[in-house]
């Protein structure tokens, strides 16, 4: 390999120009997209595992590419934190996500949560809370509607920051539920200082439940842990009836996944909440 240093060398580079390049390009084409409303949510249900009704639903943004068609989040969200883009987009989605909560609610089907993700960004940049406020106030959505994704990454960044931040929120009567439970740095002791509603376990843990052993341990142990705080728990990334019974077993309240169903557009989540329970 040392002898292809130099061409190494030049590939890497030329590597590096496209990716520079295809980033500047995604750049501006987020700007547009924001102008010409390219962006829609999907909605992913969440069961209560109880009453196997859906109870809440989170909002998920995809991108309508002119041209490559619907895109996920992975393939621009980091691009836009990246750019300084996400506090624009972010906003789109709270907005977006309470506007049509509000309008389900309207429509007079039964009231649920929408649960979105926030970035990091979002939640140490702007006011928070006040921006949360003014969206409330706009769309008519009523705070307990609301909940609001954090990962632990990113409550940890600033512990100060967050604990004040959190406080505002839940003083505005919003849920807040830290997602991806388990996989960030945080110390569990944050867990009493953070005013949390919600753990949501990661689905990498769920995955594999209940065939591997650690991965059942480690669900087993974020159930408890929730339950003994006081606090709900929902497990992600459901898709089997055995990771379904599993959970059920050891007391989660809500399950998320493909085996309910995949994030639907609008009309399609109206019409699964119409029907009532998931099956
Ligand atoms: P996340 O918050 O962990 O969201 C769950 C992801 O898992 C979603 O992917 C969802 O479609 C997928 N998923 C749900 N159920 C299953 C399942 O049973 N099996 C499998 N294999 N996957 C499942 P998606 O929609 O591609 O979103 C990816 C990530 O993008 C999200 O991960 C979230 O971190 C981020 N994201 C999505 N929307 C937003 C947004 O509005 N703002 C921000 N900041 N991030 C967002
Ligand atoms: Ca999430
Ligand atoms: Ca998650
Ligand atoms: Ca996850």
């Amino acid at each position: 390999a040392k002898e292809n240093g130099r061409n190494t060398y030049r590939f890497y580079t030329a590597d590096m120009n496209a990716r520079a390049l295809e980033i500047l390009s995604v750049e501006n084409q987020l700007r547009r997209a924001l102008e010409r409303d390219e962006f829609v949510l999907h909605y992913q249900p969440q069961v209560d595992m109880g009453s196997g009704r859906i109870v809440g639903v989170e909002a998920l943004i995809r991108w309508r590419h002119p041209e490559r068609g619907l895109v996920g989040p992975m393939q621009f969200i980091p691009i836009a934190e990246e750019r300084g883009l996400i506090g624009a987009i972010g906003q789109w989605v709270l907005r977006e996500a309470c506007r049509q909560n509000q309008a389900w609610q309207a429509e007079g089907l039964p009231p649920i949560e929408v649960a979105v993700n926030l970035s990091a960004m979002q939640f140490y940049g702007r006011d928070l809370a006040q921006d949360i406020t003014a969206i409330l106030a706009e769309t008519g959505l009523a705070p307990r509607w609301l909940a609001l994704e954090v990962t632990e990454s990113v409550i940890v960044q600033d512990v100060e920051s967050t604990i004040a931040t959190l406080a505002a929120l839940k003083g505005m009567g919003l849920k807040l539920a830290i997602d991806d439970f388990g996989t960030g740095y945080s110390s569990l002791s944050y867990l009493k200082r953070f005013k949390v509603d919600k753990l949501k376990v990661d689905r990498s843990f769920v995955m594999d439940v209940p065939g591997d052993a650690d991965d059942s341990a480690i669900t087993r142990a974020i159930v408890n842990l929730a339950r003994n705080l006081g606090l709900q728990v929902i497990a992600e990334g459901v898709e089997t009836p055995e990771q379904w019974s599993f959970l059920k077993n050891e007391g989660c309240d809500e399950v998320q996944g493909y085996l309910i169903s995949p994030p639907l557009p609008a009309e399609d989540l109206a019409k699964r909440l119409a029907r009532g329970a998931w099956r």
